[in-house]
């Protein structure tokens, strides 16, 4: 990934290598299942064209992401993805993770961003160098669909197909 820059290179290596947030909760749910008091539930995400996987626990608190999980197999760009999107978004409310999710799929999708937005991603800045390879905006979004698709609940399983 030497266009990633070596900095950044060196962060997705190590997430990759080292999952935050690693492994099923616990007490698992059924995916899709309905979100029951401070339970889990998830989602499932898939990128056939570059063969990742991944599966994300949301387990809320009121309004706030109590916990949040993964598991998958797949690139390094996937797989380092979902785990910095673990340690971004745990401990925030819905809205804040959206918001958060939506300055990650806009800087991975090449849209400008402000100051404000650029700081606001801190680590995760390092995706963004992805934006010039559309197969790896797959890659590197694949975590973040898999849970907001858990947090809304609108889809147990996502593509990028
Ligand atoms: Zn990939």
């Amino acid at each position: 990934m030497p266009e990633l820059g070596d900095l950044y290179q060196s962060l997705i290596l190590e997430h990759s290598r080292s999952p935050r947030n690693y492994g099923a909760p616990p007490a698992t749910s059924v995916p899709g299942a309905p979100l029951a008091g401070n339970g889990f539930r998830s989602a499932d995400g898939n990128n056939p064209m570059c063969g990742d996987i991944v599966r994300v626990w949301v387990a809320l608190a009121g309004d706030r992401l109590a916990d949040v999980r993964f598991t998958g197999k797949g690139c390094a760009i996937s797989q380092a993805s979902a785990s910095l999107m673990t340690t971004a978004v745990k401990g925030r409310t819905r809205e804040e993770a959206d918001r958060i999710f939506e300055r990650f799929h806009d800087m991975v999708t090449g849209k400008p961003l402000d100051d404000e937005a650029r700081a606001a991603l801190g680590k995760l800045a390092a995706f963004g160098g992805v934006a010039r390879f559309p197969m790896r905006v797959k890659c590197a979004s694949l975590g973040w669909h898999a849970m907001r698709a858990a947090l809304h609940g609108d889809a147990p399983r996502v593509s990028t197909e």
